[in-house]
């Protein structure tokens, strides 16, 4: 049976090694932490379930959410969410015509003259696309700031591919199409624990086949491909031989094994978890902050996405912060009382979680650093790159899923 050995236990790990299983090989996942899940987990603070941000469950690949529907009962909630922006509250995504009404008559008969005298610049960045498709008005006022904050750096420095991807907004045409990646009315989330319950029902189907607190710190290869891979768990070094190797570790990590160092950047990412005294801080499952002199960039409520019994009187929500600060928990809370969301005096607790590699930064070089990774992986024949940060790729779980299944099928081709 072949031995395939896989890095990582978060959503893309689990989801290839339930799959390979299923079809006869013989699986080893080697997680660094003592939990599986990786971004997409789940924990319990103060009787709820926590997720790394908000997460939900969109998709138009069939196949990915049934397969998901299957593993976990879950409930369709009908999508609330707003953007907070110069002190309104807009529609999200945004949408110019819902600005425009909504925003003094002074910013919007700007943003209108700036809308219907938009430039035609050429699209080779983030900035010239969002300036050609909403004139300077609507760039200054939400996507600077908003790209500056998620990222760090400015939309000129951003690939225009990561603007066709991931504009949070809905052109003129687009709102009447309802149901873009970014557009969509319904999620799923699952009834019971949080995200992290899918990647809890993923783990079930292979957890003796999972070594927790095992960091993976070298491979060995030969002829063109990974014969072993060398790993650290409660302090021995020990070394596992496989005939293929399932990597859903940051390709930059994996690059660095190889001893290549790539010019791929992660944007790392700090949750603030709050828990106050009240039994609601809004009605909505999450909000943007577009201005850019607040830290956050995204909070969420985990109430609004449980269904199951929560504490009634007390509330958590978290704050994901992309903008480097001293004090992510005192700028957010900052934040809340500007915005009326609560007082400093209501907050009973609160836990700070950092990920170094929250987001691919799809900056304007990426596509050739990304490319020269191909190339150097691609040269090991019975190396697989599996999920959002392994393929550098700004992608869910139901499409970290999806690449686990091509994988299998790829596999499955090959034999026959
Ligand atoms: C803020 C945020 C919000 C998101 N929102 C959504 C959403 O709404 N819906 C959705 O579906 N998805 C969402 N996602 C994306 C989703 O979280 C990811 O697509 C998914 O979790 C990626 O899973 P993965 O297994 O590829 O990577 P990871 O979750 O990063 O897992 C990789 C695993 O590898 C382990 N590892 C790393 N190095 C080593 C090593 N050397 N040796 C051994 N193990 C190692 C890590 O500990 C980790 O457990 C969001 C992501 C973020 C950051």
């Amino acid at each position: 049976m072949e031995r395939v050995a896989i890095l990582g236990a978060g959503a893309s790990g689990l989801s290839s090694a339930a799959l390979l299983r299923e079809r006869g090989y013989d699986v080893t996942v080697f997680e660094a932490a003592d939990r599986v899940g990786g971004l997409a987990r789940s924990f319990e603070w103060h009787g709820f379930h926590c997720d790394i941000a908000p997460h939900r469950l969109f998709t138009h690949d069939q196949e990915a959410l049934d397969y998901l529907l299957r593993l976990v009962p879950m409930h369709k909630h009908r999508r609330r969410s707003t953007i907070f922006i110069a002190g309104k509250k807009v529609h999200d995504p945004v949408n110019p015509v819902d600005l425009i009404l909504r925003l003094p008559a002074r910013v919007s008969s700007q943003l209108v003259k700036d809308y219907l005298f938009k430039p035609k610049l050429p699209e080779d960045s983030f900035e010239n696309l969002a300036l050609n498709k909403f004139g300077k008005g609507l760039y200054d006022l939400f996507f600077e700031p908003y790209t500056r904050k998620m990222f760090g750096v400015s939309p000129a420095e951003i690939s225009v591919e990561w603007g066709r991807q991931k504009l949070r907004t809905s052109g003129l045409r687009d709102v009447f199409r309802r149901n873009t990646k970014i557009f969509f009315r319904h999620f799923y989330y699952p009834e019971e624990g949080g995200y992290g319950a899918i990647c809890q029902a993923l783990h079930s189907k292979v957890e003796d086949r999972v070594e927790l607190r095992a960091r993976v710190t070298g491979l060995e290869t030969s002829d063109g491909k990974v014969t072993a891979v060398h790993y650290d768990q409660d302090g021995d070094s020990r070394i596992f031989s496989c005939d293929r190797l399932v990597s859903t570790i940051p390709a930059t990590v994996l690059g660095s094994m190889l001893g290549h160092d790539f010019s791929l950047r992660f944007q790392p990412v700090t949750l603030v978890y709050l828990l106050f005294d009240k039994p609601s801080v809004m009605p909505y499952h999450w909000i943007y902050f577009g201005d850019g002199d607040v830290v956050i960039n995204r909070m969420a409520e985990f109430k609004n996405f449980a269904r199951g019994s929560v504490p009634e009187n007390r509330t958590v929500v978290v704050a994901e912060v992309t903008t480097p600060t001293d004090d992510p928990q005192g700028d957010v809370l900052e934040a809340f009382e500007r915005y009326g969301l609560a007082q400093r005096g209501e907050l009973l607790d609160s836990l700070l979680i950092h990920e170094s590699f929250g987001y691919p930064v799809y900056d304007r070089h990426y596509e050739l650093a990304v490319k020269e990774a191909r190339e150097v992986f691609g040269a090991l024949d019975n190396l697989h790159l599996v999920g959002r940060n392994a393929e550098f790729r700004h992608i869910e779980v139901d499409e970290d899923l999806a690449s686990a299944m091509k994988l299998v099928r790829q596999l499955a081709n090959d034999r026959a």
